[in-house]
């Protein structure tokens, strides 16, 4: 069994990130990823600092796989599949039949949106017809025909955030919990609030909604929220908690309740987004580190 100073789990921006800061504190890291990041599905992000011309979801994680890699980190793929703390206050940490025992773990394992259950939906998602982070890329479907498609209660909130992007707003219910009567969001006549029981489609470029009735709505883009998949196994298996889905429980420096666990990115915050995850992984990394046994520099051969 290998000892290191930090595992890493999940290798999308904030396991990178967080990898690399530790790597450059002269901590030995190990990165474990199951190669499955939001940040893949990505067409082209125009909100990520620093690339004012767009950059794809994949060139950016590539990007800092390179820079990681660079600074010293080591890799494996995998999916994590058991946790568990040692009596010395470490980690034992498996995937795929190899072990590791490390003094910190930082989780970094995402989380993971509910598509409608169509077969088109990574297609759709590939050519920006069906989007999934409003705040990330609304900017761009500015004054197009925003489909936004749900829970009641869910179309009614994100509608109204989507409201200020276009005046041709198009609220697909998928219960009839929705009531906009009472909403001021929706109470100039703009938006268009199609019936429940309908079906999604897609032509290969656009998403359309079919009503019970057969009407055709087209939309230009369409934003489902049908929330994220139940929690992480490895988030239970470590003992952490979750205030919800997608929500692990984690103090100002991204700590979790087992002493020596952090947990960053998207499986922590409510806002799902690269600056967020990269933010919360250099306040783990810069935490972690000092938290660990001081380990002074030996004189090097460059210095003498
Ligand atoms: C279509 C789309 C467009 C988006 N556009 C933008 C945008 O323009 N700007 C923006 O800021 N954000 C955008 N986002 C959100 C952004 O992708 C996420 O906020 C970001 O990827 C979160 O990073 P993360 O490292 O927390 O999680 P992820 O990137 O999801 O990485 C988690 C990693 O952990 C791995 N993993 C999971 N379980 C295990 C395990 N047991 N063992 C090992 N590895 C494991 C996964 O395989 C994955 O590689 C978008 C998301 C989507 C889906």
């Amino acid at each position: 069994m290998q000892h290191i100073d930090v595992i890493v789990v999940g290798g999308g921006p904030a396991g990178l990130t967080a990898a690399t800061y530790l790597q450059r504190f002269h901590r030995r890291c190990v990165l474990i990823d199951a190669g499955d990041s939001r940040a893949l599905r990505i067409p082209e992000s125009h909100n990520c600092p620093g690339f004012p011309d767009g950059v794809s979801g994949p060139e950016l994680v590539a990007r800092m796989h390179t820079q990681a890699r660079e600074a010293g980190v080591a890799f494996e793929s995998g999916s994590v599949d058991s946790l568990s703390r040692h009596d010395d206050g470490g980690f034992v940490v498996s995937a795929r039949s190899r072990q590791w025992r490390s003094r910190a773990v930082i989780l970094a394992t995402g989380t993971r949106d509910v598509l409608p259950e169509v077969t088109w939906a990574e297609e759709a998602i590939a050519c920006g017809a069906l989007r999934l982070c409003a705040v990330c890329d609304a900017f761009e479907a500015s004054d197009l025909r925003i489909g936004v498609y749900g829970p009641g209660r869910a179309v009614a909130s994100h509608g109204r955030f989507l409201r200020s992007y276009t005046n041709r707003l198009v609220l697909i219910p998928t219960d009839h919990a929705f009531d906009a009567s009472d909403d001021e969001a929706f109470a100039d006549g703009a938006t268009r609030v199609l019936a429940p029981g309908g079906e999604l489609r897609f032509d290969g470029r656009r998403c359309a909604y079919r009503e019970p009735d057969g009407t055709v709505t087209e939309l230009d883009t369409l934003y489902p929220y049908l929330g994220v998949e139940a929690e992480h196994p490895l988030v239970a298996c470590a003992g952490a908690g979750v205030e919800r889905p997608g929500e692990t429980v984690v103090d100002a420096h991204q700590r979790t309740r087992i002493p020596g666990l952090y947990a960053i990115g998207d499986m922590v915050s409510g806002l799902n987004q690269i600056s967020v995850a990269v933010g919360q992984a250099a306040i783990a990394a810069t935490h972690l580190h000092n938290a660990l046994p001081f380990v002074p520099r030996a004189a090097s051969a460059a210095i003498e």
